[in-house]
């Protein structure tokens, strides 16, 4: 079983417009808080983005947020959490997140969350890590994408197994279910490559 302390959260900079997630974001942050799992995430004070980060202070967690300095103003660097750090570059963001995180969840999010939940899943099948990848497919606004994948495998651009890769949770309790039953790592993480 994966220890969990740090988990990695990709969600939307923007809350959507299904009240649903931003339920699931809240209750996911006070979930993190009452286990001492420390938040990573990308820093801003926006969307679910924000939801989930408030959710954890409130709940008395730890928060570590990692921003690129040319989305400090977009995303509006959150000042409140525990520890932000700003750094020079969207790769140098999406590297440390997934460093210092010991498994990841993806809530609903736009193309931002697509872009950070194929490359984490990517890295996961070329063997630079084997942390656990779950996606909260809250409300089933994640289905279109495991569709997709789906899709890739019967078309025979991926092997059949690329489908273990992630799990998929309708609720956040599955979430935590999810990541209890995911295997310890077997994979050291060598960073240069990332
Ligand atoms: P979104 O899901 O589009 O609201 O974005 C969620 C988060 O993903 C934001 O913090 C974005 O800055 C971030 N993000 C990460 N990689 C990318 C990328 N390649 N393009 C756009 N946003 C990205």
């Amino acid at each position: 079983m994966t220890n969990i302390t740090a988990l990695c959260v990709y969600c939307g900079s923007a809350v959507g417009n299904d009240p649903a997630h931003r339920a699931a974001a809240e209750a996911l942050g006070s979930a993190m808080a009452r286990r001492r799992i420390r938040l990573v995430y990308g820093g801003g004070r926006v969307g679910l983005m924000g939801v989930v980060a408030d959710a954890v202070l409130k709940g008395g967690g730890q928060v570590t947020g990692i921003i690129p300095e040319h989305l400090e103003r977009r995303e509006v660097g959150h000042r409140e959490i525990s520890e932000l750090r700003v750094v020079s570059s969207m790769h140098e963001r999406k590297r440390i997140m997934s460093e210092i995180a010991d498994g990841f969840v993806v809530l609903p999010g736009g193309l931002g969350t697509l872009d950070e939940t194929l490359e984490i899943v990517t890295w996961r099948q070329l063997g630079l890590h084997d942390k656990p990848i779950v996606i909260a497919d809250i409300g089933g606004y994640w289905r279109p994408l495991a569709a997709l994948v789906d899709a890739v495998i019967a078309g025979g651009f991926a092997r059949p197994d690329a489908r273990k890769l992630f799990a998929v949770a309708d609720s956040i309790d599955g979430v935590f279910a999810a990541l209890a039953a995911a295997p310890a790592p077997r994979v050291t993480v060598d960073a240069e490559r990332l």
